[in-house]
């Protein structure tokens, strides 16, 4: 059987459109986007299309696009450009604890060299706690940086609001929307926010780039020094080949959204009604209203998240406990204890993300595996499961879906 891949927030298998392009100009052999001569022209204008298309799908000017290596190093770029260039009186910076590394670990470099940093909480229903926000959010405030939607949970976080309380004191606005491109619409002027970051292989595209918007008129220094490129705002020749996929992928991971948004929607209900059946006591975490319909973050209470992806793993699928970042250490979900989920839930916890290929079939598989691994890592309710495993095979049979030799979807 082939590999059953639930793992889409973490990373998305590139497209085979993507694949041909890339293989093409890997052929051709390009020059140096920054050389005068004609083998630099052509790149040139290579790189230049593929950022007019890129601001065309993120409704932004083409000038306000610097290509980087991902989203890491676009958030580290905002937090210590912006630190490196305050005006007087300006120290706060205000974030949430349920944000990627690339952002906590930048905010607490900076607290060490005087920054006040505020970490505001989300409740496990997904709502920031605005009153905390609203006390914190001052004239003394540098920097607001809120992800637009979580990696870990899906739940999807109210920027434009921010941005317009955070303007209202001449704050400066990051947003994070590494898990939100591709998966909800998106447009950087009515977003409002002075800084946007992602990565290309959250949506099709290849792994290593991604792009920093920066709004109009507004001036980043440049994190690495070296050459003039992207506007003196990055430094170093551009991965073309990298900019020309991310410019391929954007497209399809846009194509109508509203449609696969609920055909994903349909798939995570099973899901979630299937994995009750298995486990009468699981625990979702997510948003009542604003929720990525693709990412199902669940707690089995009892039992290891760390086992049961290992277990999974072994039955060949691939899912997550907490980030993929993170998933390789032994630590608890950072985002999870912040939004005051109990150690004890935390740990119990894996994420189940779901995106284009993703077929019906493989919901079943997943659900049929899941029907037989739960019990397994936690034998005393084996007894009760039983049941809920024989109607849910029934029904799978009932509904046609073939319980075995599932193909993966992404071949
Ligand atoms: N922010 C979020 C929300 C993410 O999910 C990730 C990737 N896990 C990143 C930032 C970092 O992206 P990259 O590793 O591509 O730089």
């Amino acid at each position: 059987m082939s590999r059953l891949y639930f793992d889409y927030n973490a990373t998305t298998p590139m497209l085979p459109a993507v694949r041909q392009v890339l293989a093409a100009l890997i052929g051709d052999d390009t020059g140096n986007p920054s050389s005068v001569h004609r083998d630099g022209r052509q790149a040139r204008r290579l790189l230049e299309e593929a950022r007019r298309k890129v601001a065309d799908f993120l409704d932004c000017d083409q000038p306000e696009i610097s290509f980087a290596s991902g989203a890491t190093e676009a958030n580290n770029t905002v937090f210590h450009s912006v630190w490196k260039s305050r005006p007087t009186g300006r120290n706060k910076i205000i974030t949430t604890m349920v944000e990627h590394d690339s952002i906590f670990k930048p905010a607490k470099r900076l607290a060490e060299r005087g920054a006040e940093v505020g970490f505001i909480s989300v409740d496990r229903a997904g709502e920031i706690d605005w009153e905390a926000f609203s006390r914190r959010l001052d004239e003394r405030t540098l920097l607001v940086s809120v992800m637009l939607a979580n990696n870990e949970t899906g739940m999807v976080f109210p920027v434009e609001k921010i941005a317009e309380a955070a303007h209202k004191v001449g704050a400066l606005v990051h947003c994070d929307a590494a898990c939100a491109v591709g998966k909800i619409p998106i447009s950087f002027k009515e977003l409002g926010v002075d800084f946007l970051s992602l990565s290309a292989h959250k949506f099709y595209g290849p792994k290593g780039i991604g792009a920093l918007l920066v709004k109009k008129g507004i001036h980043l220094e440049p994190l690495l020094l070296g050459g003039a490129q992207e506007g003196n705002r990055r430094a170093g020749t551009e991965n073309l080949l990298g900019i020309v996929g991310m410019a391929e992928a954007l497209p399809y991971a846009i194509d109508n959204l509203e449609g696969e948004n609920k055909r994903l929607w349909c798939l995570r209900q099973r899901l979630k009604e299937e994995i009750v059946r298995v486990e009468p006591e699981a625990l979702f975490h997510e948003h009542a209203r604003d929720q990525l319909p693709g990412t199902l973050n669940v707690a089995f209470p009892g039992l290891s998240g760390q086992t049961l992806m290992a277990r999974l793993d072994l039955e060949e699928v691939s899912v997550s406990y907490g980030s993929a970042c993170s998933s390789g250490t032994l630590e608890v979900s950072r985002p999870l204890l912040g939004m005051g989920i109990p150690e004890d839930e935390a740990r119990s916890s894996i994420r189940i993300s779901l995106g284009r290929m993703t077929t019906e079939n493989e919901i079943e598989g997943l659900l049929e595996i899941l029907s037989r691994v739960v019990p397994d890592c936690h034998p005393r309710r084996e007894r009760g499961l039983e049941a809920g495993i024989q109607s849910r095979i029934k029904r799978a049979a009932g509904a046609g879906f073939p319980l075995g030799g599932l193909r993966s979807g992404r071949e």
